[in-house]
């Protein structure tokens, strides 16, 4: 295995932050709709303002059976509401109509859904499938500038080099593991002012030892 991604693995184990929707009761729904929380708003604020709207909308039905009002009652909290209203009844719509209710396991099908884009499908796939894949948002995509030394200028054109770099490191298993790993080492220890003197990986970066 990878030294980074045995790392990352062992930072899991020591220091994982928990969530609400790391349980395991929550339902392929549950999970979509929580990661388009997580577009836009910190973590740990989903954690604290969306359990229990997560909780009660258990199924597209559930949106689609209550009225604009009450959603966006119950989401203006966590900020974007009119937006994150439209979106949540968008996405219902479409799981119900076009997939009966269910939830995909295969990406282009994820990525018919509205409002649904990459980081998001990968999510669902890892996180409620348990399949094989990579999870990069731009926190990942600093620690993986930093650590492998790649000058991030231009997103979109190191986003395939980011990618191809992403699936090599995954584990044979422990996926969800070494995902939530890597996010939580983003948020926890690689931030914006990394926090290179207690880093697990800074015998090896590139980033510590170059500059
Ligand atoms: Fe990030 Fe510093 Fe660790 Fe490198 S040594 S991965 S820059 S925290």
């Amino acid at each position: 295995m990878d030294f980074f991604t045995e790392k990352i693995l062992k930072f899991y184990l020591e220091n994982s932050r928990s969530f609400f929707w790391r349980e395991k009761k929550f339902n392929p729904f549950q999970i979509l709709i929580t990661e388009l929380f997580l577009q836009r708003t910190r973590a740990e604020t989903v954690d604290s303002k969306a359990r229990d709207f997560i909780k009660r909308y258990s199924s597209p039905e559930h949106i689609l059976s209550d009225s604009e009002k009450d959603i966006y009652d119950q989401v203006k909290d966590l900020g974007l509401g009119r937006r994150r209203t439209q979106a949540l009844k968008e996405i219902a719509k479409y799981i119900h109509k076009e997939l009966n209710g269910k939830i995909p396991q295969n990406k282009d099908k994820l990525l018919g859904i509205p409002h649904v884009g990459k980081y998001i499908a990968n999510a669902v796939l890892c996180f409620t499938y348990n399949q094989k894949v990579e999870i990069i948002d731009s926190n990942v995509e600093r620690v993986f500038g930093r650590y492998f030394g790649i000058e991030i200028v231009d997103r979109k054109k190191e986003r395939e080099e980011l990618e191809m770099l992403a699936k090599k490191l995954l584990p044979k298993k422990k996926i969800k593991d070494y995902n939530w790993g890597l996010l939580d080492f983003a948020a926890l220890i690689c931030t914006v002012k990394p926090k290179c003197n207690i880093c697990s990986l800074n015998s090896r970066c590139q980033y510590y030892n170059n500059y």
